[in-house]
């Protein structure tokens, strides 16, 4: 065997032990409580095993090639393994930046606190300043040792388990737009938040706006020099559209296609075999494009427009995928109005999944704005 099927079976003999049998029918319909628990014991027992962070740097506990990561992901996917849902901002969002950005004494701070289960959210949408993040208004006013502030956030997913905020906020309201906003970590228990959870099209409230009202956020927690903000935010907003796709490409590959194959066995109509051989072939695609994002990203020769084009492709093939799955489904597919915690966007509960997958096209910048993107960093078309 070579190393990377050594690998493979190692994993697999993991999850095969590790796995827990019933997690889809005890993550459904289950509270808040049930829920965070048991994503941190599952995130615990992957971080014991090595598997949590295998995108972060060797030195803070990850260090995996592509080819393994990929591995990891397949059979974690083969084996319906639950997705850290609840950590997804800590280990990508949370990690790019600070690693990018942040001081040693943060990282030292933070990384370290994610593995032992710190939970973050991202604090940047606002009423009126989405795919226009730099019109953001929330303030942030020097005074002493912190900068106190005061604003709202919109939209922000799992605000209500966070320990700590990616926060962005005005610093400086003179200078053009993006040149006075400052990017702060701030501790969700500093007096003065409120968050309240928004209630979303499948009945979910894991998105929140979160009102701060003189909230007292030490200078130290700066993430790079003040008025900067715009510039480290870009490396939250790349792992949103790029590093994540990893994972969830292999998991569409696999769930996704499997659940679709079920819901359509036998196959005995041409038309819905075509259908299938499509998805398939546009899954390959989509799992190269991750592929090269990843290995271009590492070499530090990824294009401007890389991590746009594969979320842009992730985001609207799910959403066919999922799209079809309500189509072929029948009746049972509409009549299932439940679906695990801790799954994923292609959990089987097709209607579900499908009012789900517009999700992804509009947070990280909506499709629009990723064509957009596309078009003129990419192409070099005119603005
Ligand atoms: C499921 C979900 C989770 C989210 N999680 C978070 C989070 O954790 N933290 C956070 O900070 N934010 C989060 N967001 C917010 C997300 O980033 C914004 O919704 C997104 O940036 C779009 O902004 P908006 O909602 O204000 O829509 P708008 O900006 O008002 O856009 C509305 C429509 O107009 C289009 N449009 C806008 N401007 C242009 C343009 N210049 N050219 C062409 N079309 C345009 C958009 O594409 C879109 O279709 C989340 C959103 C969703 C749906």
């Amino acid at each position: 065997m070579t190393g990377l099927e050594d690998f493979r079976a190692t994993v697999r003999d993991w999850c095969a032990a590790h796995v827990p049998k019933d997690w889809r029918s005890n993550q459904t319909g289950v509270g808040d409580d049930e829920f965070v628990a048991f994503q941190k014991a599952w995130f615990a027992q992957l971080h014991t095993a090595g598997y949590a962070v295998p995108h972060w740097p060797a030195e803070w506990g990850g260090g995996m090639g592509v080819a393994q990561q990929i591995v990891l992901y397949q059979e974690l996917a083969a084996a319906d393994a639950p997705r850290l849902v609840l950590a997804f901002v800590g280990i990508h969002h949370a990690a790019s930046t600070l690693l990018a950005a942040g001081t040693d004494e943060q990282r030292k701070r933070h990384l370290p606190a994610i593995l032992d289960g710190e939970i973050w959210v991202q604090g940047f949408s606002e009423p009126e300043a989405g795919s226009d993040l730099a019109a953001l208004r929330t303030t942030a006013k020097a005074d002493g040792d912190n900068f106190i502030v005061n604003g709202q956030k919109l939209w922000a997913s799992g605000a209500k388990h966070a320990d700590w905020c990616l926060l962005l906020a005005r610093t400086d309201p003179d200078a053009p737009k993006r040149h006075g906003i400052s990017y702060f970590l701030m501790d969700m228990t500093t007096p003065g938040i409120d968050v309240r959870p928004i209630r979303n099209a499948v009945g979910d409230s894991h998105f929140c706006e979160i009102f701060l009202n003189d909230v007292a956020v030490p200078a130290a927690n700066l993430v790079g020099p003040v008025n900067q903000g715009w510039q480290v935010a870009q490396a939250t907003l790349g792992a949103e559209r790029g590093m994540t796709m990893l994972e969830l490409a292999e998991r569409l590959s696999n769930a996704g296609f499997t659940w679709l194959l079920q819901a359509c066995s036998p196959v005995e109509d041409p038309v819905v075999a075509d259908r299938l051989a499509q998805f398939e072939i546009e899954l390959t695609g989509l799992r190269g494009l991750c592929r090269d994002l990843v290995e271009r990203t590492e070499a530090g020769q990824a294009g401007p427009a890389d991590a746009s084009i594969v979320k842009l492709y992730y985001s609207e093939l799910l959403q066919r995928m999922t799209g079809y799955g309500a189509e072929i489904g029948g009746l049972a597919a509409h009549t299932v109005l439940t679906k695990p915690a801790s799954s994923g966007w292609e959990s089987g509960a097709w209607m579900l999944d499908f009012i789900g997958s517009w999700e992804w096209t509009i947070p990280g910048g909506a499709s629009e704005i990723q064509r957009t993107i596309i078009g003129e960093r990419g192409l070099g078309l005119p603005r």
